[in-house]
């Protein structure tokens, strides 16, 4: 009796930690706006607003067969897209795991396993039949969804790795050079025309699909948006030439707002905590209390401090919690929509991956701090949609917002809490503003885009 007091006071705790109120959220999104302005007026500010080169929407009448190769956090795709004009298109893809190895294993190293999966897909979908209809080279969009700074559309320079990536030899240099020396070496088939942030693509991909589409938001191991600028609002590339009035997609980068100052957001000691002994310290700042790659770990230092406060797990060996990262975000999803009285799917997680038998009230308060965790993050990325939607003034007319990415697919509520974070800060006028999801965004995204710069040369 005595230890289920202690949990619910250490809940009334951890809710007064985590919850954010309307008001606290208006003042992130004024302070996330003029971050927003600032990155577009200048070069190397917190929020890198980062020029695309992808000139305006597409016009719907885009079409033909393109490859396109996505390098996300987890995952290596490698998708063949046929548009076909009037937002559609068809889709056949491979997905490939990537190793904690390979994403700290030599740059070029790194391009090579891209190159190797490009040919295992190439060799296994134009083989046979459908060999003839494999036209002499391919063109291949290149999603590479780290913040580089592009000058043209086919080039890029990483400018730093994030969601735990850290291939050395790859900061500072041209990924698009590196990984076309790959496609040499490897002797493919396919012109690489265009390298694409996963934002920018599923941008495109959902305006393609339905027009009303302004802002892309990517909730998978790091955390993004992107959407589209008049070129007269960034001064920073007014030097340019380009058409003022023409529009380009920006790729924010939004997960760094906030990254070293800290000013802004509400840190507890657990958020600092992951900062720290992750491998880029201060860097990420909003993306680290939003992604997929952290919000486990957030539960889990939780966990792991009631452990040594004696509070949970009284007399269990609880080793295989003390790792780190080892609490995977897919498991929050599962605690939070558990449909049993008794908690049937904690009771399995905690036993099953971490050989710790539960008590229910140990199963309740990981649940009411599961959800915490992860209203937090809807709440905050609320708060980056609103700031995008106040500076571009779309709130009265209303917009569409392409989601795409595990949390936001998998998250039991995640798209709910994101809208009511949306009303929270606008009143009733918020309801205008709706995520939804895209479908295969990146892949098509880039196929889109690959197809624009097509129409365009
Ligand atoms: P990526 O961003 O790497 O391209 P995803 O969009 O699949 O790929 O995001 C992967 C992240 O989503 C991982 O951090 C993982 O922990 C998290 N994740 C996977 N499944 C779920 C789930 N069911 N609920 C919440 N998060 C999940």
């Amino acid at each position: 009796h005595a230890t289920k007091k202690t949990m619910a006071d250490h809940l009334r705790r951890l809710e007064s930690l985590f919850t954010l109120t309307p008001q606290r959220m208006r003042m992130i999104v004024e302070a996330f706006k003029e971050a927003l302005e600032t990155g577009l007026e200048k070069n190397d500010q917190v929020v890198p607003m980062i020029p695309t080169y992808v000139f305006g929407w597409p016009t719907s009448k885009e079409q033909g067969d393109f490859l396109a190769l996505d390098l996300g956090g987890t995952n290596l795709r490698v998708c063949l897209v046929t548009v076909q004009g009037n937002g559609q298109f068809e889709l056949t893809q491979s997905k490939y795991r990537l190793t904690e190895e390979q994403k700290q294993d030599d740059g070029q190293k790194l391009f090579d396993f891209c190159a190797e999966c490009l040919k295992t897909f190439i060799e296994s979908n134009f083989s046979g039949e459908n060999e003839v209809k494999a036209p002499a080279k391919l063109p291949l969009g290149f999603t590479f969804s780290y913040p580089c700074s592009q000058a043209k559309i086919d080039h890029g320079v990483l400018i730093r790795w994030t969601k735990g990536f850290g291939a050395p030899n790859t900061e500072g240099n041209d990924v698009a050079a590196m990984f076309r020396k790959s496609l040499e070496k490897y002797q493919l088939p396919v012109t690489l025309t265009a390298l694409i942030n996963d934002t920018t693509g599923t941008l495109l991909a959902s305006h393609y699909v339905n027009p009303k589409t302004k802002i892309a938001v990517i909730f998978g191991t790091g955390c993004n948006a992107a959407y589209m600028e008049r070129v007269e609002n960034i001064p920073k590339i007014s030097k340019l030439g380009i058409d003022p009035s023409s529009e380009m997609a920006i790729n924010c980068e939004w997960g760094a707002f906030d990254s070293f100052e800290h000013e802004h957001l509400p840190r507890t000691k657990y958020d600092t905590i992951v900062d720290e002994s992750s491998n880029k310290p201060g860097e990420q700042a909003f993306e680290k209390l939003i992604s997929g790659r952290y919000l486990g770990e957030i539960l889990r230092l939780v966990i792991c401090e009631l452990i040594d406060d004696g509070v949970l797990f009284l007399g269990q060996n609880t080793y295989k919690l003390e790792v780190a990262y080892c609490f995977d975000t897919a498991f929050l999803s599962l605690m939070e929509s558990d449909p049993t009285d008794e908690l049937l799917m904690i009771i399995g997680i905690f036993s099953h991956f971490f050989a710790v038998e539960t008590t229910l009230a140990e199963r309740q308060f990981f649940r009411a701090l599961a959800k915490l965790i992860g209203k937090r993050a809807a709440r905050l990325s609320a708060c980056g949609i609103a700031a995008i939607v106040s500076k571009m003034g779309y709130l009265d007319e209303g917009c569409l917002v392409g989601a795409d990415g595990s949390l936001y697919n998998k998250y039991p509520g995640f798209p709910d809490r994101v809208h009511e974070g949306l009303v929270d800060i606008f009143g009733d006028k918020g309801r205008n503003i709706l995520t939804c999801r895209a479908e295969d965004g990146s892949g098509v995204g880039s196929a889109i885009i690959a197809a624009m710069t097509k129409v365009r040369k």
